[in-house]
């Protein structure tokens, strides 16, 4: 593929060229069909089903929002569908857990604030499963006060977000699990 890459940018650079050469730019565009051409019809139909070598597709991509406002319900869905992912959504860290025994998922939104069962309890709940404790988990929090941050990630978060979520912050931290689990 780097060949390929290489080509391209020759061609590139010969285009740009204020007296670029017509017949150069021929022959390296022939040259590059030729190399097109001998790349194996295998990766073309992975490519076409959308599987792209290393990144997982989004829509193949399960999160789990455990989240009891629905306010937040709401900007949390609208947030990951403007990303092209979807996620299903649980009122509390009971339901949640439920959820995640019956289902598998890639990811889960945890809120720290939940009835019935909060975001701690939850947590320690999926570490000590041996089913669910390689599950990756962004704590959702309200203003974090000092400390606070320390305490989730030693409950067994991998990350956490504080409220209001930035958009651009949830979508590094989920593309980053994305290219990873591809
Ligand atoms: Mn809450």
């Amino acid at each position: 593929m780097l060949e390929v890459y290489e080509l391209a940018l020759k061609m590139d650079e010969e285009a740009d060229r204020k007296e670029g050469d017509p017949q150069r730019l021929r022959t390296l565009l022939e040259e590059l069909k030729s190399l097109v051409r001998s790349i194996p019809g295998r990766y073309f139909k992975e490519t076409e089903a959308g599987v792209r070598p290393g990144i997982k597709d989004r829509r193949d991509f399960k999160i789990l929002l455990a989240e009891d406002n629905k306010m937040n319900q709401r900007l949390i869905e609208a947030l990951l569908d403007r990303m092209d992912l979807e996620c299903r959504i649980a009122a509390n860290g009971k339901i949640a857990l439920d959820m995640l025994r019956e289902d598998s998922y890639d990811l889960l939104l945890l809120d720290m604030q939940m009835p019935e069962m909060d975001g701690m309890e939850t947590i320690r709940h999926i570490r000590s499963d041996e089913e669910l404790k390689d599950l990756y988990v962004i704590a959702l929090t309200a203003q974090a006060m000092k400390g606070d941050a320390e305490k989730i990630i030693n409950a067994g978060c991998n990350a956490y977000l504080a409220k209001p979520i930035e958009k651009d912050k949830l979508n590094e931290m989920i593309n980053s699990l994305l290219v990873n689990n591809g």
